[in-house]
């Protein structure tokens, strides 16, 4: 397996278990109090199935850790990001490096998988609200000719900005959406676990 593909996936896993209580704490505001839990449990199947010593492309590396946070995860983010790592899986057929590039590609991918999964436009107060700037920003830097690393922490303001807008919005999707105008004042717990996923994937770039 790829050796920079997975310390991204540890980095993930670890910064999602040591953020386990806080997006719990988030999710009991405005959910049923228990994403941290959901997503913790997940990537420590994932780090107990994974293997760096596998030979196995990154495509199907992705595929992997896909299935297993969908069988693992639950919820409504099990399904959700498991759709974007096996979208991703499918968009990166051939590539064996981890660079600019291939991170384009996963971003865009996971967009599009949770947004065909979960049906949500920003401003629902979801994932989406910071993944998709973190994607828009992400392509604008490549574009502009910045490296992949600058373009990467861009993403991860973004999804910071994302995250703030959260606050002011009620939940139009997820259980959330069930508290209606209640859940203005409260930040998104699943846009907070994919900024934990973006800054973990910069802080390995950065090392
Ligand atoms: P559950 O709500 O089933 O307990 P989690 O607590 O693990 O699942 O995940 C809740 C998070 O899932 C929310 O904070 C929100 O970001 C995300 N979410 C819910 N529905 C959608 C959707 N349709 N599209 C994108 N994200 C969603
Ligand atoms: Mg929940
Ligand atoms: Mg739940």
């Amino acid at each position: 397996m790829n050796a920079v593909f997975y310390e991204m996936i540890s980095e993930i896993a670890k910064n999602i278990q040591a953020n386990k209580d806080f997006l719990t704490d988030l999710d009991r505001e405005i959910g049923d109090g228990d994403h941290g839990i959901n997503m913790a449990r997940g990537f420590s199947n994932v780090m107990s199935k994974l293997n760096v010593d596998e030979e196995m492309s990154i495509s199907d590396s992705l595929k992997k850790v896909g299935m297993i946070i969908i069988s693992t995860v639950g919820g409504a983010s099990g399904p959700l990001y498991g759709s974007a790592f096996l979208k991703a899986a499918m968009a990166t057929r051939n590539h064996e490096q981890v660079d600019g590039e291939l991170l384009g590609i996963i971003l865009k991918a996971s967009l599009e998988g949770i947004q065909e999964r979960g049906k949500a436009t920003r401003g629902d107060k979801t994932i989406i609200d910071a993944l998709e700037p973190a994607c828009e920003i992400y392509f604008k830097g490549i574009n502009e000719g910045e490296s992949t690393i600058e373009c990467m922490q861009a993403a991860c303001k973004a999804a910071e900005g994302g995250i703030e807008s959260t606050k002011l919005i009620a939940a139009r999707k997820g259980r959330a959406s069930y508290l209606g105008e209640r859940s203005i004042g409260y930040q998104d717990p699943g846009a907070t676990s994919t900024l934990i996923m973006l800054q973990s994937i910069t802080d390995v770039l950065v090392r």
